[in-house]
């Protein structure tokens, strides 16, 4: 069953596949083989517009809407998942924070350059000791003659090692912290009394890596506020919906890539004289799949029209990112018992499916905290 779109979108789904299928599956190869994302993935994404789609045109980007970029996630799910952090680097929390918040002489310094992938923006919010609870932070930022003063550690920061400029939430007010007391702070590179303490890889692939990030004393001017002092927190929070439904079609993407992968196996594969595709046994997994993909879609495709219907969807995007992320984790499980030793093996596609899918369940809001805002909806 195909869930339907509308014309635009499905002539942009079948636009972005070509492209995926010419352009970026070469690349993806070459990002399992060398563990670093080539300067060529950027160019090439750069060149077709999809780097900074979210963004305004004024600022370099095209003003896609949330469907059009989910749609675009989708699809290169479907080959890389490092190839979707492109799309979010040039587009997601920190390059819109940049246009929404930032005074002008920050967007003119930034923001066409984060939406070409020119500039490196990554986001620190998370601490040793606060992830999910992330208003319970501790890295402080004191005013000082000209600016503030950071102190504390921040880690699990995406690209944090390489980023160009740091938006970094601090505690100035501990008595109001996620009430008007953490504010955003822009750190460049380099600045004294930021220091790189740690990279670390995770399961997924090796060219995804979290920085730890340690401030001593580090200095940023007056001019390095986003937004207003006491904003953080909201400015952190805003980009909530984007980034649940941007997880939500990701997942979708990378299911339905998994099911034509198996289903092509199944159809292939001769185990006791018959294709594994006459096993009912076989046959099962591929029809739960398929179910799964169908009812993913149907949560996400709909939610995404009422958000752009200006409906109040409450926690809808929750529920997609919560349903979503789990059910790729049942796809890529029944992929490997499909394809069996083979679905094991590093440098075949279903083995860094596996691992890489694992995250969703984990960032942009772990499964257990999507949970709680669905129940705390519906106790409300
Ligand atoms: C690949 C990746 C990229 C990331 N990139 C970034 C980034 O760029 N910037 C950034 O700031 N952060 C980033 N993070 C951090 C991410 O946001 C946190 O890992 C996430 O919020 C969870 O926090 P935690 O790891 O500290 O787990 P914890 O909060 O310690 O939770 C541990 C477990 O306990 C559960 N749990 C926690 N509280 C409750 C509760 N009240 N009830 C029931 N269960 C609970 C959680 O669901 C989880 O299963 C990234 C993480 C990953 C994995």
């Amino acid at each position: 069953m195909k869930i339907e779109l509308t014309p635009e979108l499905e002539e942009l789904r079948a636009e972005v596949r070509r492209f995926t299928d010419r352009e970026l599956e070469p690349l993806a190869r070459l990002i399992d083989s060398t563990g670093e994302i080539p300067q060529q993935a950027w160019d090439v994404m750069r060149e077709a517009g999809y780097l900074g789609m979210r963004l305004p045109e004024e600022y370099g980007g095209t003003s896609a809407s949330l469907s059009q970029m989910c749609i675009v996630l989708e699809e290169f799910s479907r080959s890389h998942r490092v190839l979707t952090g492109l799309i979010d680097a040039t587009s997601g929390l920190t390059p819109s924070a940049f246009v929404r918040h930032g005074s002008p002489a920050q967007r003119e310094k930034y923001v066409r350059k984060l939406a070409t992938g020119e500039m490196r923006a990554a986001f620190a919010l998370t601490e040793p000791g606060a992830g999910s609870d992330s208003a319970a932070i501790s890295t402080r930022a004191e005013k000082v003659d000209g600016g503030w003063k950071i102190n504390g550690r921040k880690h699990f920061i995406s690209g944090g090692h390489v980023a160009d400029v740091l938006m970094v939430m601090t505690v100035t007010d501990v008595q109001k912290r996620a009430r008007g007391g953490i504010t955003a702070l822009l750190v460049e590179k380099g600045a004294p009394g930021l220091t790189v303490t740690r990279v670390d890889t995770t399961i997924g692939s090796e060219a995804w890596k979290l920085a730890e990030l340690t401030f001593d004393d580090c200095f940023v001017p007056d001019t390095a506020v986003m937004g207003r002092v006491g904003e953080g927190f909201r400015i952190a929070m805003e980009s909530l919906t984007d980034g649940r439904m941007a997880v939500a079609c990701c997942c979708i993407g990378a299911a339905d890539r998994l099911l034509d992968l198996m289903t092509a196996h199944a159809k292939e594969r001769v185990t006791f004289g018959q294709p594994l595709a006459e096993r009912q046994a076989i046959q099962w997994m591929l029809a739960d799949t398929a179910v799964d993909i169908v009812t993913a879609r149907t949560l996400a495709y709909e939610t995404l029209r009422q958000i752009e219907a200006g409906r109040t969807v409450g926690s809808a995007p929750s529920m997609c990112k919560l349903y979503c992320s789990e059910m790729v984790g049942r796809v890529t499980d029944r992929a490997v018992q499909v394809f069996g030793g083979q679905g094991l093996i590093r440098g075949f596609p279903i083995e860094r499916f596996y691992r890489d899918v694992r995250h969703y369940r984990i960032g942009e809001g772990t499964s257990e905290v999507h949970r709680m805002i669905i129940a705390r909806d519906l106790l409300r």
